[in-house]
């Protein structure tokens, strides 16, 4: 990974289980505990908690872990913008925990920024197989090509979708108007906007986030 999108590598790194939460609402999740002084979710889970973070001009660019995003704040790099109700207990203190940060100073980010890569065709196809519409978890999912790389189909975002096991195999070596299937969305590369939508989906658990997604 290059050194200047280190926020693309957080953004992949800690993104994609959310998103797994996101597409399978009844999954048991631990960041779901609404945790409003009620219970204070134990301290792993807590820490991995998603963190929006905004640009120094509050837009919103990326969602990181809670732990990253303490990391960014003890470094003077992004200040805190919205606190969690729930703390997390050191020997001596206890520390109040960020739901939203922004970024200090400007960052810049490139229009397509994401890496092609299995996790993030899953995340933008957000685990649903494209041909039967349903949602899998990650491990029942493979990539499919569209037009069949034996048939001069390319890697690319436009080519490659998330796809289940069982139509994957009756798909076969065919394009999807040869096997009677039909595409569920067209592919397109993952840009801010996707993310932004993903950021939103995320957002609706945590109200603190909502002035920053809904504009
Ligand atoms: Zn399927």
């Amino acid at each position: 990974m290059s050194a200047n999108r280190p926020k693309s590598g957080d953004f992949r790194g800690r993104y994609a289980p959310e998103a797994g939460s996101v597409a399978a609402p009844g999954s048991a999740d631990p960041a779901d505990s609404r945790s409003h002084n009620s219970t204070v979710p134990r301290r792993a889970s807590l820490m991995q908690e998603p963190v929006l973070v905004l640009n120094a001009t509050y837009e919103p660019i990326n969602v990181t872990a809670v732990r990253r995003a303490m990391v960014l704040l003890l470094k003077g790099v992004a200040q805190a913008e919205e606190m969690h109700s729930a703390e997390v207990h050191s020997a001596a203190h206890a520390h109040k925990v960020p739901s939203v940060i922004r970024l200090l100073a400007y960052r810049h980010i490139p229009q397509q920024s994401r890496a092609l890569s299995r996790k993030n065709i899953l995340l933008r196809d957000r685990n649903t197989c494209q041909f039967c519409g349903r949602i899998f978890p990650s491990s029942e999912l493979t990539l499919d090509h569209v037009v069949p790389r034996s048939r001069g189909g390319r890697s690319s975002w436009e080519n490659l979708v998330a796809c289940c096991y069982r139509c994957n195999n009756s798909k076969g070596d065919r394009t999807p108007e040869e096997a009677g299937f039909q595409l569920a969305r067209r592919p397109r590369p993952f840009t801010l906007h996707t993310s932004r939508q993903l950021m939103r989906l995320i957002g609706h658990r945590d109200e603190r986030w909502r002035k920053y997604l809904f504009y």
